[in-house]
């Protein structure tokens, strides 16, 4: 990363909440709004860097309140402080937001929005320059089918497959027969796109080969399946993982890996072929240095987010741009957003990231406080 130096001279975090189009359904729990907390950093030039805290309690533990305390107390630490370099002062700040990963991501964002400012360079360029591959500057998000009714899941496939999409990840977990039927007609609208599920810890196992067993019967056989059993059941995740070798179905770990320890526990176990990296389980840095162990271990890579808004996503699209590593992108919640917070400069209607055009920083300032 290039060379910088600046002064932050104000450091605010607040509440932001934005009303959903969808409530967002999942095997252990649901979002009905979203309710986040932006961090905005400026320097004493008057240049702001922003960063976006996506809480999501029933899969993390982390609270709204919490994060809140935590960045506001950042906040104060940073208010009138010289920084030199914005990467250390990331992992100065790693031990202060232990069990709070969206605060640090939110102070890490902020951070390098600002550094990738005042270097005069879009954000994925902090990453690029690290990276060994070439900047990958567009790229499709898949979409994701919620938990809901059958009528929800045809109504839902029907709209995005209309719209463009390609791949749809389909929410299980909560009731084998009703998900049977409805990665049935999800394949029956969008033959031929791509099936990812994402079973959120609701099976075991054992009930997880049966129920592909059974999808097989029908001649379903999805991409990627994530996160299968509860996330400490490593057992369980390997036993998958052996089972489906060379089947064309990668086993990805979303809950059971959260942070670079993790990543190379799955690996070491040989319990999983993908790992889905998120800004809010391990921050943005760790969540790099994840991204670089996985591909030097021929793992694959999905990016995923939790309900984040335009400002997060529009950063998650940068990183990926610049590692250039993910073969699975999985950046969709804001079309599950009401409003101006659902509004990213290079998302189109059809799930489509370009960041050709790219500016200086994330590019994308949200109005708050
Ligand atoms: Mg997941």
């Amino acid at each position: 990363m290039g060379k910088v130096s600046f002064v932050i001279d104000d450091a605010v975090a607040s509440i932001i909440r934005a009303p959903l189009l969808t409530p967002f359904r999942i095997a252990t729990g649901q979002h009905d709004e979203l309710e986040n907390i932006f961090l905005r950093l400026r320097t004493s030039d008057g240049i702001c860097g922003y960063g976006e805290a996506a809480v999501a309690t029933h899969i993390t533990g982390e609270t709204v309140a919490a994060t809140l305390v935590n960045l506001q107390a950042a906040a104060a630490a940073l208010r009138g402080r010289r920084i030199d370099a914005p990467e250390e002062v990331c992992r100065e700040f790693a031990p202060a937001f232990a069990g709070n990963h969206s605060g640090l991501a939110a102070l890490e964002m902020a951070l390098l929005d600002i550094s990738s400012r005042l270097q005069g360079i879009p954000f994925y360029q902090l990453f690029a320059s690290a990276a060994a591959k070439e900047p990958l500057l567009s790229f499709n998000t898949d979409i994701t089918i919620v938990i809901g009714s059958l009528e929800e899941a045809r109504a839902a496939t029907r709209q995005f497959a209309q719209r463009g999409f390609k791949a749809f990840k389909i929410k299980i977990g909560k009731d084998e027969e009703l998900d049977l039927s409805r990665i049935l007609a999800v394949r029956e609208i969008a033959p031929d796109s791509e099936l990812i599920l994402d079973a959120n810890m609701g099976f075991s196992a054992e009930r997880m080969l049966v129920f592909l067993n059974r999808l097989d019967k029908h001649g379903v056989s999805p991409v990627l399946l994530e996160q299968p059993v509860p996330k400490n059941d490593w057992d369980g995740l390997a036993a998958i993982t052996a089972a489906l070798a060379g089947s064309g179905t990668l086993v990805c770990a979303d809950e059971s890996v959260g942070s670079l320890e993790n990543a190379r526990r799955a690996i070491d176990m040989g319990a999983v072929s993908a790992i889905n990296i998120k800004f809010m389980k391990s921050g943005i840095l760790e969540g790099a240095d994840i991204a670089r162990l996985a591909g030097s271990q021929g793992i694959r890579l999905m990016l995923g987010a939790m309900l984040e808004s335009a400002l997060s996503i529009t950063a998650s699209a940068h990183f990926a741009a610049g590692l250039g590593c993910f073969d699975f992108i999985d950046l969709d919640t804001t079309f599950f957003i009401k409003g101006e917070l659902s509004h990213s400069p290079c998302l189109d209607d059809s799930g489509r990231f370009d960041l050709h055009s790219a500016g200086h920083g994330i590019g994308v300032e949200p109005h708050f406080a």
